[in-house]
């Protein structure tokens, strides 16, 4: 390969990895480029691209800005890289929920301008995705691809409308039908899941200016989550909490053994209202394997008095996908995280207390 269209190819790849950052090619090209946070530090514009990335995903649900108006693709690229670092590192789901979305709603944005055959290739290179770019006219709809019903589920398991129902969707031979805006948004769910579920152990301290924004992003999380607590702490109000966390409540009253994922979400979301660890330590008492040591030392693990991690329970999304949603309500078609539910309810619930 001649030395330009060498370039030509760099320049490509760099372009792509600066619209996908969270790609498999884009990951491989950062460690091509071998660059360091020590290196970035020095980066002004790479610092203030990061900041802005993160405040803007915890100030907004529009998606972030698109790389055509920030500075470069290298600083568009490098920022993703620095700010993912700084999720890992602050340790708050509320955090990571809300930069996977707006990263996911930026992704979306390119997605609907790519071609159909160039939306097929992400998804199957990323997520092995069976995604045919086949366009078919049937009762005068254009669709332009099909997906694997298998991949379809897994990625839309979080959405609540009725519209995205498998009933409610058009299949041949196993595949669903979409548009191109369909697929562009389920696209977004997979890439929102990928953010959500790939988190590294990354601890400070980091070099001076990352080091400065750490402590500066850190605050902020900090606040927004002790406003949000403070939104649903106080007098617990059960008839508030949603249908899926009445239902594990109800199982562990009739002594119904729970897998770890149904002990963790229905811990994690008591702590998150204000239960005491004694308190939901009494609910687990009719467990058949029950033994007080070990589950005090989950229950606290949980809450943060172990590490310095505290959990919230998983999204809709991620119970849908272990059946723990379940007796879904007409409130819940307006959330997407069991907190959520409960804050909103709670509001209308609680004058009657008073
Ligand atoms: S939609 Fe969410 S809040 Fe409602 S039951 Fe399902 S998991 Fe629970």
């Amino acid at each position: 390969m001649n030395s330009k269209a060498g370039q030509m190819l760099e320049d490509t790849k760099i372009y792509e990895a600066a619209k996908y950052p969270w790609s498999i090619s884009a990951r491989n090209l950062l460690k091509e480029l071998d660059v360091s946070l020590k290196e970035i530090d020095a980066n002004a514009q790479v610092i203030q691209q990061t900041r802005r990335r993160l405040l803007q995903a915890l100030e907004t649900t529009e998606p972030l800005t698109l790389k055509s108006e920030t500075s470069s693709e290298f600083v568009e690229l490098a920022s993703f890289f620095v700010a993912k670092v700084m999720v890992d590192a602050i340790k708050s789901m509320f955090f990571r929920r809300r930069w996977a979305t707006a990263e996911a709603k930026r992704a979306e944005r390119y997605f609907l301008k790519e071609s159909d055959m160039k939306l097929a290739t992400i998804a199957e290179r990323n997520f092995n995705w069976q995604l045919d770019p086949k366009p078919t006219r049937i009762a005068g709809r254009e669709f332009s691809h099909r997906l694997h019903f298998a991949n379809y589920l897994a990625a839309t398991a979080g959405f609540h409308e009725r519209e995205w129902k498998l009933v409610n969707k058009r299949m041949v031979n196993g595949f669903v039908l979409l548009r191109k805006g369909d697929t562009a948004r389920v696209l977004r769910a997979a890439v929102e899941q990928l953010l959500i579920s790939d988190v590294k152990r990354v601890s400070p301290p980091f070099p001076p200016n990352i080091q400065q924004m750490y402590e500066e992003l850190e605050n902020v999380v900090r606040s927004r989550t002790e406003r949000m607590k403070q939104e649903i702490m106080g007098e617990i109000v059960p008839e508030a909490f949603p249908p899926c966390i009445k239902a594990l409540i109800a199982d562990m009253a009739e002594g119904k053994p729970l897998s770890h994922i149904a002990r963790f979400t229905v811990t994690a979301f008591l702590l998150n209202v204000g239960m005491d660890v004694d308190a939901i330590l009494n609910l687990f008492v009719k467990a058949p394997d029950f033994r007080e040591d070990l589950a005090r030392y989950q229950v606290e693990h949980i809450a943060g008095k172990r590490g310095s991690t505290e959990y919230t329970p998983p999204a809709c999304a991620y119970l849908v996908s272990t059946r723990l949603c379940v007796n879904k309500d007409k409130y819940c078609e307006y959330i997407r995280h069991p907190l959520a539910y409960y804050r909103r309810r709670r509001k209308w619930i609680k004058p009657k207390h008073s």
